[in-house]
């Protein structure tokens, strides 16, 4: 029989907190090799899951599995996403806590089949309501939809989520879904009209051209070649192998039909994206841009059910207001043509919106007890870095200061609950950062507002100008220039760098920063239209600037996420070639550096790397010692402590608590766990 010992060196530890040496990054980084080469691509640290993408099916999602994780305590089964998806449904329905399950990691490491996951596994072991059928198709029917529309081919992830989305899953008394609630974040708007070689448009584009039906296509006015369309050619990547448009579109008009959508509005719209990205422009001698492509308005005036006459003049005019009175006035070609795509991503992103509020209508429901999931990119580093990772990484700065303020109080609580003595935790507190973000009047996103609403001469430099001006001082905040007026020569003269808790981030102000304020800060709400509720183009004015606006969403999510009893889910992507068995460690590395692993570890190994509850510890090793065999009969408190004395335990090694054992180094434990091993 193979010791425990050589078990252990063969697949390493299933939870972090048992690695001898936790400081160490090489130890951490071997352990999940280990781990990945046998496919146990899940591993624990304290409660936490962190899994490896394994870029293959693994027989680990059966029903068999499912069955084996329900009502199981947490630690006596190998590490899984059920696990997880299980321990939260029984604290909902035992302690009557919301929960919430906030899945994180960069694009491609797994995050949407995570939360699929767990979505399958509450529509398969939950029990039953009167009319959970319904909901439960709808719940799970949703997905397909929403990766219709929200998500795409990236280099990264043939099948990228281009949103962030948090999804509550409601259950009733009796603990049966009953409905559920989602929320979207920064959908990738841009991608709309432009995509980089080797990417695609989102999925629902190339769906419909290839799997609409013949009479559909003629009454949308659209051909089934992908080609003829401009948004659909500037990645050069009509098809991808790992996807069958034809087949999706068939199971995304099924998963409409069982959500509710009877009528086709929301495929006019898509259809007059389409035609509007293939609107073209001439110009006059004076300059001013006209309409070359009448059939497109024509198409666009019937889908939008606008008057041609208007719309025209919307595609060639931006409204200005001159001594209090409204004018039209002629834009160039250029200008047109970005007007032009400007309005193709607000039509899409209202789409988005709407669809997302059609779909929470039909899964509406009240009183009861939640689990929400959170799919939410990663923290983000790229060559260029635009306001978008700003966004993005300032959620993630966000959620760590969540993570950080939730993990340390509940292992307080959990000291005081078991009257065992606190003793505090050094860790870094990155609140600093999230207030040089979103502090009011002087963080970066206030002055960034400012900026982008002033009239007059606000620019991407007078920003950072300003910037320096405010924040200049701050330890996380560097510009190229120097306290000494001399300059730092490894930073551009456009760019400002913050130093995130996951390293540090160069952000480029030219032009992309300012892009989400820029175009509303000309006043064009024929531009910026959107949709009304019953799907017609009607125009919008902005009454807040794009980063407020998000900075203001996060704050209601960190609301909503405070109100819960979290559960964690770190997702890991093993290469960047979507190979299975592939294990990059320079890139796993990072992603270990960036999801906080190694810190996260620390805190959680600062006073006791391993604790149970009594009576799970005596029934593993009663059989250790002669007093505790077969049966003990006295309080479980005592058991414990006569069979951990007999083992020879020494006073410093662990400490009794109320209702388990605590035990301060994995040694300690591995010598008992070898005891029943070699018995
Ligand atoms: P993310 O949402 O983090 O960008 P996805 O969840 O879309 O990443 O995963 C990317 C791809 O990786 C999936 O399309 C799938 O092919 C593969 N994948 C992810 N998780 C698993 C898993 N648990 N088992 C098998 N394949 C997976
Ligand atoms: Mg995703």
């Amino acid at each position: 029989m193979e010791s425990a010992l050589t078990a252990r060196d063969r697949v390493g530890v299933q939870d972090f907190v048992l690695l001898e040496n936790h400081t160490s990054e090489v130890a951490f980084i071997e352990n999940l090799r280990k781990r990945f080469k046998e496919n146990l691509i899940y591993t624990y640290i304290g409660s936490v899951l962190v899994s490896m993408n394994p870029y293959k099916e693994l027989e680990i999602y059966t029903k068999q599995h499912m069955e084996r994780y329900r009502g199981v305590n947490f630690y006596e089964v190998s590490p899984h996403i059920y696990a997880v998806a299980d321990n939260a449904y029984r604290s909902m329905r035992t302690e009557r806590r919301d929960q919430c399950i906030l899945i994180s990691g960069e694009s491609g490491a797994g995050k949407t089949e995570a939360s699929k996951k767990v979505l399958q596994y509450y529509a398969v072991t939950c029990p039953a309501s009167e009319h959970v059928q319904t909901v439960k198709d709808r719940l799970l029917q949703s997905n397909p939809v929403l990766e219709a529309f929200g998500n795409a081919k990236t280099l990264r992830n043939d099948n990228s989520s281009r949103f962030g989305k948090y999804m509550d899953i409601q259950f009733d008394f009796k603990g049966a879904p009953v409905g559920g609630h989602i929320i979207n974040y920064l959908l990738e708007k841009s991608r709309v009209v432009h995509q980089s070689h080797g990417e695609r448009n989102f999925h629902i584009f190339y769906q419909l051209i290839e799997g609409g039906e013949d009479d559909l296509l003629r009454r949308l006015g659209l051909e089934k070649n992908a080609q003829q369309y401009q948004y659909l050619v500037k990645g050069n990547c009509p098809k991808v192998s790992s996807i069958n448009d034809r087949n999706d579109w068939k199971i995304m008009r099924k998963a409409l039909s069982i959500i509710g959508f009877t009528d086709d509005e929301l495929l006019n719209i898509i259809a007059s994206v389409l035609h509007l990205g293939n609107v073209q422009y001439g110009g006059e001698d004076s300059g001013s841009a006209y309409i070359t492509t009448e059939t497109q308005i024509k198409y666009l005036a019937r889908l939008l059910g606008v008057d041609g006459t208007v719309l025209k003049e919307a595609l060639t005019h931006k409204k200005i207001i001159a001594k209090g009175e409204e004018l039209m006035s002629p834009l160039n070609q250029e200008q047109a043509a970005s007007a032009r795509d400007a309005l193709s991503k607000a039509i899409y992103g209202r789409t988005f919106t709407w669809l997302v509020n059609k779909i929470n209508d039909s899964l509406a429901f009240k009183n009861a007890s939640v689990i929400g999931l959170l799919d939410i990119y990663g923290f983000e580093v790229f060559q260029n870095n635009s306001f978008e990772q700003f966004c993005i990484n300032y959620c993630n700065e966000k959620l760590q200061q969540l993570f950080i303020e939730l993990t340390l109080k509940s292992e307080q609580e959990e000291y005081e609950a078991e009257g065992i003595t606190w003793e505090p935790v050094q860790y870094f507190n990155n609140k600093i950062i999230c207030d040089l973000v979103e502090e009011k009047f002087k963080g970066i996103i206030s002055i960034l507002d400012e900026e982008c609403l002033r009239p007059g001469d606000a620019s991407d430099i007078t920003f950072l100008e300003k910037l320096e001006d405010t924040v200049g001082g701050h330890a996380h905040f560097l510009t190229h220039k120097l306290a000494d007026g001399k300059t730092r020569k490894v930073m551009g003269r456009e760019e400002f760098r913050l130093i995130h808790y996951a390293g540090e981030v160069n952000y480029n102000v030219n032009g992309q920063l300012l892009n989400g304020g820029q175009r509303l800060k000309i006043k064009k709400p024929k531009e910026s239209a959107s949709l009304n509720k019953s799907g017609h183009l009607c125009p919008q004015i902005f009454s807040q600037a794009e980063p407020t606006q998000f900075k203001n969403s996060l704050a209601k999510l960190m609301e909503i996420l405070m109100s819960k009893e979290p559960s964690y889910v770190r997702c890991i992507k093993p290469n960047d070639a979507k190979q299975a068995g592939r294990f990059d460690e320079v890139l796993i590395r990072h992603q270990v550096k960036y999801l906080g692993l190694m810190e996260n570890l620390r805190v959680r190994r600062a006073g006791f790397a391993y604790r149970r509850r009594y009576e799970t510890f005596l029934q593993r090793y009663k059989s250790l010692c002669p007093d505790t065999w077969p049966n003990w009969d006295g309080r479980l408190v005592d058991g414990v402590s006569t069979l951990v004395k007999y083992l020879g335990y020494k006073p410093e090694e662990y400490k009794l608590g109320r209702t388990k054992i605590f035990i301060r180094f994995p040694k300690t434990l591995f010598a008992t766990e070898d005891a029943l091993e070699v018995r």
